[in-house]
């Protein structure tokens, strides 16, 4: 199985979870919407300008 598959919204650098398409709920919800970073909380991710 694929397990550094990344996360599906586009504005997101992490890696999925292995049960899911993202990496949280946050962008899982946010899959429809387009913006420019991501806010899913995790720490690589808000790091990054
Ligand atoms: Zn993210
Ligand atoms: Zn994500």
């Amino acid at each position: 199985m694929a397990k550094d598959k990344k996360c599906a919204h586009p504005s997101c650098s992490c890696m999925a979870r292995e049960d899911s398409n993202y990496c949280s709920a946050y962008c899982e919800a946010a899959k429809d919407t387009t913006e420019i970073a991501c806010n899913c909380g995790h720490a690589e991710c808000a790091a990054k300008v």
